[in-house]
């Protein structure tokens, strides 16, 4: 077992605790629950269903931690003052969520065929999508090309007006 074998472990101990006091028996149990699913439908959809990794459709939702306001959702309070669907926009946006596809999911969450933890994993996702240059804007033209195209469009008007008075 390698040292983030042993915190992935711990992670999910953790994990396990918080969801009994929930009333989960087990993690299973919670990914089948109306509340994951509802996180789950969220997120995909706050995301495009666009994988936070490599851009491809995403079908999954991958946690960056386990801790009790990441498994809730959006607190009653929350929802209570700002209404369903202000609520959860607020609470997806600081969420550890990350809308991901199934490949990228399994590949980031073992190394070598052991679990490395929920923030290894995130870690390694946000790796892949720097790798991906999805954060880049696309290049604008330089100036001096710009300047280049500007005038092609002047000389092509130029033309068009010299033939339209031949005519
Ligand atoms: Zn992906």
């Amino acid at each position: 077992m390698n040292v983030h074998t042993a915190a992935a472990l711990r992670a999910y101990k953790a994990r396990n605790r918080i969801l009994k006091a929930m009333g989960y028996a087990s993690y299973d149990e919670y990914l089948a629950s109306p509340l994951w699913r509802e996180i789950h439908e969220r997120k995909l959809e706050r995301e495009g269903r666009r994988c936070f990794a490599c851009g491809r459709t995403a079908n999954q939702v991958h946690h960056g931690d386990y801790l009790v306001g990441t498994l809730t959702g959006p607190s009653e309070a929350a929802l209570e003052k700002l209404g369903t669907s202000e609520a959860w926009q607020w609470w997806l946006q600081t969420a550890e969520l990350y809308a991901v596809c199934e490949k990228d999911h399994e590949w980031s969450e073992k190394f070598l065929g052991e679990p490395v933890g929920p923030e290894l994993a995130t870690r390694r996702l946000k790796n892949r999508r720097r790798k991906n240059r999805l954060d880049e804007a696309p290049v604008p033209l330089p100036a001096r090309q710009g300047r280049q195209e500007r005038k092609a469009r002047e000389m092509e008007s130029e033309l068009a007006r010299l033939i339209e008075r031949d005519e």
